[in-house]
């Protein structure tokens, strides 16, 4: 998968996405899959903004309970599954504790009602999992005496007991919204990371496409499309201004979330930990709102806070005090953590966007994706803007906008197929067959450590890595200072998965920055391999290396 701007120029396509999150990727693949010609710009890279800040868990929805919403738990629990099922290597079910105290709201008989509702509603949720791994079991409580075992340090006082219920948890989240560039990618979608829009071209009332910048040359072309879907996140009201109309500007607020990468305090199951942020919308309000604390690969991954943002979207940065902030309500709230900020080796975050229909009604969370058709409250035809509110729940969001898209252009929609159709690499079977596969056929001097990160990272696609790194002199090595990423992954990266950045591939691509800097022999390599393939000048590689480096330093 490679950007071809001239063919984005070139043609004119069906339906144009302007942004390469989580949503715009799940959109061009379902769109290409159902016949429609797709073009997708993304002005930084793919999943560089929101869709890399999550905590990386899988959503079956528990939360609406707290609402009755059952519609949307539903929608969130079959999303859960599609996942578990499309993605196997990237996703994999994870237990989470939740501790009760006395006997209200936080009580064991309220959160045990709670587990049953939850295993009722999703009775369905392993219908069509064939993997033992990958399926859900059923919630069940603890006793006091389990739930300290489990979660040793969580406060004691009026500690009845826990309940266990299960989610799913991405295993590299920034893998996960790749594999869906490239399956829209192997549907036939055009897609282009470091492409602006930066006017929305209009023939009257109607939009034809956009005007863009190629953000690497600077150069300028127009790509035209029949329909235009905004799927642009948290910038929604941003390039809704590139109507250049005198309207009022939208109301979208931001809320700035982020996670920390610290020591692992619990092993076995994620706990959520009360803290002081009070929910207004719950319908059965248990008072505060909970942060989680997820064993992640050997690491300690918690999340989120939430707090107002008002800046330019493209200022955000997470702050050593938003950090310090942190680590202080992790141990005001769990004083065993004992978290220090020299402990944290790594944040990431970013920006929820709240809609309209959400301020209005209050939240100060945005609760409920939303589509708008702008033929109807601007009158300006050719034209989405969709904001999703869910990593998980994409895909199905995917599915309406594509919907929305046949309605549009008049046709009838063929039906949608994504939900059957493995991700790029997800066609593993059972995933404890295709582990035990991957480490038999190892090659001589590559070892079972890196054969079963490159069979989570690439799922059935790894072969390709073995095949460079079989062609390729040198490039079965490891990366100098990494445990399990070889230099293949980086050839790979650049040649076949529009890397084109230094960030692109520490942070998005491969492993090696996904918990923390990476050593400087690491990002010399990487950045030496980077210029000769994409013919980087010296300054060219400093500056790569300078950027990369300051993602993991936090300044005030
Ligand atoms: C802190 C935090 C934690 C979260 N945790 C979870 C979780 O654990 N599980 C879960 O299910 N959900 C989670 N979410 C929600 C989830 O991350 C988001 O709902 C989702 O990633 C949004 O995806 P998106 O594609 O709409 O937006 P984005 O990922 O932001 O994509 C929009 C893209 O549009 C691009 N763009 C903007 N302007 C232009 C332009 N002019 N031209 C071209 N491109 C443009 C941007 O660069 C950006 O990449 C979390 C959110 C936050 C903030």
């Amino acid at each position: 998968m490679q950007r071809d701007l001239k063919r984005l120029a070139d043609e004119t396509f069906d339906l144009l996405i302007i942004g390469g999150g989580i949503n715009g990727l799940a959109t061009a693949w379902d769109a290409s899959l159902r016949g429609l010609k797709v073009a997708l710009i993304e002005k930084s890279d793919f999943g560089g903004q929101t869709s890399s800040a999550t905590l990386k868990i899988i959503h079956g929805g528990l939360r609406y309970l707290q609402h009755l919403d059952f519609r949307r738990m539903r929608e969130s629990i079959r999303e859960r599954s599609a996942l578990l099922r499309l993605a196997p290597h990237l996703a994999s079910p994870m237990p989470f504790l939740v501790p009760t105290y006395g006997h209200l709201m936080q009580g064991m008989e309220v959160m045990a009602a709670a587990m049953l509702m939850n295993d009722l509603i999703s009775c369905d949720r392993n219908r069509d999992q064939p993997d033992p791994d990958r399926r859900l079991p059923s919630g069940h409580y603890l006793s006091r005496r389990a739930t300290l075992d489990l979660a040793p340090g969580i406060s004691e006082k009026g500690l009845t007991g826990g309940v266990i219920f299960y989610d799913g948890q991405m295993y590299n989240s920034e893998r996960l919204t790749f594999s869906f560039a490239l399956s829209a990618s192997a549907a036939g979608a055009q897609l282009a990371n470091y492409v602006a829009a930066i006017r929305l071209l209009r023939k009257g009332a109607h939009v034809t496409g956009a005007r863009c910048r190629d953000l690497e040359t600077g150069a300028e072309f127009d790509v035209r499309a029949t329909i235009t879907a905004n799927m642009s996140g948290p910038w929604s009201d941003i390039v809704l201004g590139l109507l250049e109309r005198p309207d009022p500007p939208r109301r979208v607020v931001r809320s700035k979330g982020i996670q920390i990468v610290a020591p692992q305090l619990y092993d076995k199951v994620a706990v959520a930990v009360p803290s002081a942020y009070v929910d207004p919308d719950a319908v059965l309000a248990r008072g505060t709102r909970n942060f989680f604390i997820t064993p992640w690969r050997g690491t300690s991954l918690i999340g989120t806070t939430d707090t107002v943002y008002e800046g330019d979207p493209d200022a955000f940065r997470i702050t050593d005090r938003d950090i310090r902030d942190f680590v202080a309500e992790i141990n005001q709230s769990l004083p065993c953590a004992k978290l220090t900020r020299e402990q944290v080796p790594f944040a990431f975050g970013g920006l929820r966007p709240i809609t309209e229909k959400n301020i209005d009604t209050g939240s100060t969370v945005a609760r409920k994706y939303e589509i708008y058709d702008h033929e109807q409250d601007l009158k300006i035809g050719g034209l989405l803007s969709v904001i999703g509110v869910k990593y998980t729940t994409a895909r199905f969001l995917a599915e309406q906008v594509v919907d929305a898209t046949f309605q549009k252009l008049g046709k009838t929609s063929p039906r949608c197929v994504t939900l059957e159709r493995p991700l790029a690499g997800g066609k593993t079977g059972v995933w404890a067959d295709f582990e035990r596969a991957t480490l038999a056929a190892a090659p001589a001097g590559i070892s079972g450590t890196t054969m079963r990160h490159l069979a989570h990272s690439y799922g059935t696609d790894y072969q390709l890595v073995l095949d460079l790194a079989a062609r390729e002199a040198g490039a079965a090595a490891l990366v100098p200072g990494a445990e399990e990423v070889i230099v293949a992954e980086i050839l790979h990266a650049i040649r076949n998965e529009s890397a084109r950045k230094l960030e692109d591939v520490v942070l998005r691509r491969t492993d090696l920055g996904t918990q923390g800097q990476p050593s400087a022999a690491a990002l010399a390599a990487c950045a030496d391999l980077m210029a000769r393939e994409l013919g980087w000048d010296t300054a060219r590689r400093a500056r790569e290396i300078a950027e990369t480096a300051a993602r993991f330093q936090f300044v005030d």
